[in-house]
């Protein structure tokens, strides 16, 4: 069992790794309080909720709505939760956007916590304090900064999850590794076999290298305006193709770290054998499929890009293994850049 702390401007949170999740009960401050889940977990763990009263939402990205917001903040009227309530929100990372918004929202915010039960959610959605919902056409654009009180992360609970979302979990922490930590993508060399069959120890050495990583960049930028957006490698790319070619999220992340990564190559910065070792690592967990997207469709995902400023957007580069660096690069540039390299 490990605990890390996670200092912000306002706030300190704790990410207890290896805990077993059905201890989630010493972490509550006080006895009351409301799960928030989905209809897949609360199926496979929902008998050892302790008797705590649940709101459940339908699996999925389309949950991340405001009127689920809405429902859920009446369905807590109706269980008499005050401002003194507890939101333990169990599940991926959906189900950590929706209860982590809620909470922070509810009479004007509400304390919480999360039982991490995703990859995804365990090496990046619950760490960060980003949370928030879609619109009908932009992803997560009403949200709000707000640490969790805790964040338990049971690796043993990711022996249920489906295998695409396993290996789309591993895309995110493989780009933890490119992006700070040369040593932990040696780690994951090294441990292929043992990770492939989710193997606890491993797995719990691997989330612990991954959050402190991750808890490292964004307490230093807990807003995102200069370092913290490293963490965003490979997603100008990969937001695209998730959204037009309809890949889940950690397939379309590798697929825009390869991008990002041929760019790094063509501007000089990364050698062509740091680049195979990253197609390669992403290849011996399947991760790089099969996608089509046109030139057009991504230079118009990229222009309504919500994180671009003027013309321009914050690219992320690789310099080497372990190294990234943010480079504001002009839309109409990063274009040019995109079709010299071949992918
Ligand atoms: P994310 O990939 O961002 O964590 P979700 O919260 O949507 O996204 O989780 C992905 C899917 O996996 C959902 O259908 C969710 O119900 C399911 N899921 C999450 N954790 C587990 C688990 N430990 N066991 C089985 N299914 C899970
Ligand atoms: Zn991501």
């Amino acid at each position: 069992l490990e605990r890390l702390r996670i200092e912000t401007d306002f706030h300190s949170s704790e990410i207890i790794i290896g805990e077993s999740w059905r201890s989630f009960g010493k972490y509550i401050p006080r006895g009351e309080a409301v799960i928030v889940t989905d209809d897949n977990i609360l199926k496979i763990y929902g008998k050892d909720f302790n008797g705590l009263k649940v709101l459940s939402v339908a699996p999925g990205e389309n949950s991340k709505r405001l009127e689920v917001i809405a429902d859920l903040a009446n369905r807590l009227l109706k269980l008499g939760t005050d401002r003194h309530g507890f939101i333990l929100g169990i599940g991926g990372g959906v189900v950590c956007d929706i209860a982590g918004f809620l909470a922070s929202v509810y009479m004007r915010g509400i304390s919480f916590g999360f039982v991490s039960t995703s990859l995804l959610s365990q090496v990046d959605a619950s760490v960060g304090g980003k949370n928030g919902v879609n619109l009908e056409t932009v992803k997560n654009i009403i949200g709000t900064f707000r640490q969790p009180e805790f964040v338990i992360c049971d690796p043993e609970m990711l022996k249920t999850l489906p295998e695409d979302e396993y290996r789309s979990g591993l895309a995110e922490l493989i780009k933890h590794g490119l992006i700070c930590d040369e040593g932990l993508l040696t780690d994951i060399e090294r441990n292929i076999e043992a990770i492939l069959q989710r193997d606890t120890r491993v797995l719990q050495g691997l989330i612990v290298r991954s959050v402190k990583i991750k808890a490292g960049v964004v307490a230093g930028d807990e807003k995102e305006k200069g370092r913290r957006m490293i963490l965003n490698f490979g997603h100008t790319f990969g937001h695209a193709i998730e959204s037009k070619a309809g890949l889940k999220h950690g397939y379309a992340i590798a697929a825009g770290m390869i991008i990002a990564s041929e760019i790094s190559v063509t501007l000089g910065l990364l050698s062509t054998n740091d680049r195979k070792i990253i197609s390669d690592l992403l290849n011996s967990f399947n991760l790089l499929s099969e996608y089509k997207i046109s030139t057009e469709q991504i230079r118009d995902f990229i222009m309504n890009d919500k994180k671009k400023t003027g013309d321009a957007v914050n690219f992320i580069l690789l310099e080497k293994l372990g190294c990234a660096i943010v480079k504001s690069v002009p839309i109409g540039k990063l274009m040019d850049l995109y079709m010299r390299i071949k992918v």
